[in-house]
């Protein structure tokens, strides 16, 4: 490889500011211990220097998602030509969602009723957390959807305002994307039975707009080394080491089972659905694991991960642009894994049984809300606390966690993109197939 740093590829200086990112994170959580001089100026630069850098790539990737989900959607299925090919695209893209997200959801819950780390939590330690992050997990709580867990009508208003809200300017603002995604596929729908002449325009239109989007993403690129270093910095310079040990054995046990789903389950699927070399696969996704992890946020990986299966994994634009941004918002492996072995956790700490039929809801229940969360930052948290509350659990017993759920949330987020683009890989094999 090249001495010169300048011509080192961006993965490698990226991942290089990630570990220095968390060393210098590590130093400067130590350093705030030692007074109160020391902590102001690392709460200095942690604000004033690192936070702001972060953000303008942070913001670089979400201000191009709009624009970038509407028309890589739209021209994914204009160029499907006929509406039985989406249908049978459709079909197998929800198929696989649906089934690694279940399976996530029951690996979560199986490793946390095997291994039990909620039992025994001592109950000083419960309080004291309780008490430090209660006012956060009531502000999370008013974060969730209101007044809709009782009675059927109104989760059926809950469902349709989701999918078909009745202004869709209003739900874009807010950055709900599963109605743009719903108007993204009617859009692309209703192109294909237009005359192929302003069909055609339509869709040059569209995807050089696509385009542009993601050159905007290779700007926010060059910045990345920087802005991940900064990124890992504020939190790990924010996080206690205490508060890690505490919570030694769940996050273990989570991060474990992201690791099995990142090293064994997607390898697996790679080889037997997509036919790639999973080592080779998993080198060039590098950038989309690295920005998964350090933005926390699947809408604003979309963009890197739309490059990468493009340019790098050989994604036809049709399959990348219909399958990735479908995934970033309803495909959530990472999250259902998460959503199950909180639940439990909390409900053994709490001394709350959870029967297999209780287990089971769970599931089903960890996999909606997976589709619902929004992929951003603790995007799934206020869902979280309603299927605690579906199942009898607390749902104030999130505030034991949520000191160190950034953490969980970059590896579920990880996972949650990586599933994604493993699934594009999977039906770019089979459409290549059978194209017809
Ligand atoms: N941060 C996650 C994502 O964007 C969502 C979550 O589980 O909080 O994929």
């Amino acid at each position: 490889m090249s001495g010169d740093p300048a011509r080192r590829p961006l993965h490698h200086k990226i991942l290089l500011g990630l570990v220095l990112g968390a060393v210098a994170g590590i130093a400067a959580n130590r350093l705030a211990a030692s007074g109160e001089g020391a902590q102001q100026t690392v709460a200095f630069l942690a604000d004033a220097v690192a936070h702001p850098i972060g953000q303008v790539f942070l913001r670089l990737l979400f201000l191009v998602v709009v624009p970038l989900v509407f028309a890589s959607l739209a021209t994914g299925v204009a160029n499907l030509g006929d509406l039985k090919k989406l249908g049978r695209i459709g079909a197998r893209t929800m198929g696989f969602f649906f089934l690694t997200t279940a399976f996530s959801a029951v690996l979560g819950i199986l490793l946390i009723e095997s291994f039990r780390p909620g039992v025994g939590f001592d109950a000083q330690t419960r309080e004291s957390l309780m008490r430090a992050f209660g006012g956060e997990a009531a502000r999370v709580q008013a974060a969730a959807p209101t007044g809709q867990t009782q009675g059927a009508l109104a989760i059926a208003n809950l469902v349709l305002d989701a999918f078909l809200p009745r202004n869709i300017i209003e739900a874009v603002v807010k950055m709900q994307m599963l109605p743009l995604i719903t108007l993204a596929l009617l859009f692309g729908a209703a192109l294909t039975a237009i005359a192929s002449e302003r069909r055609a325009a339509m869709v040059r239109w569209l995807e050089t707009i696509a385009e542009a989007m993601v050159g905007i993403v290779g700007f926010a690129m060059k910045l990345a080394p920087y802005a991940v270093f900064c990124l890992i910095f504020s939190v790990v310079a924010r996080f206690g080491l205490e508060l890690l040990q505490k919570l030694a054995f769940y996050l273990i046990l989570v991060l474990a089972a992201y690791a099995v789903q990142l090293f064994v389950l997607y390898p697996v699927l790679l080889r037997a659905l997509a036919r790639r070399r999973p080592v080779e696969f998993l080198k060039t996704c590098i950038p989309v694991i690295v920005t998964a992890f350090s933005t926390s946020s699947s809408n604003a990986t979309l963009p890197t991960s739309l490059r990468v299966a493009q340019q790098d994994l050989g994604i036809r634009p049709t399959v990348a642009g219909f399958v990735l941004p479908l995934g970033a918002t309803m495909n959530m492996n990472g999250t259902a894994l998460f959503e199950g072995a909180l639940v439990l956790f909390i409900a053994q700490i709490f001394g709350i049984e959870m029967p297999l039929t209780k287990q089971i809801l769970v599931v089903l229940l960890c996999v909606f809300s997976a589709i619902g969360a929004a992929g951003v930052p603790g995007g799934s948290l206020p869902l979280v606390m309603i299927v605690m509350a579906q199942v009898g659990v607390p749902p104030d017993g999130i505030a034991i966690v949520l000191g160190v759920d950034r953490l969980l949330d970059m590896g579920r987020t990880v996972i949650n993109v990586m599933g994604d683009v493993v699934c594009s890989a999977y039906i770019e094999r089979v459409e290549a197939q059978d194209p017809g």
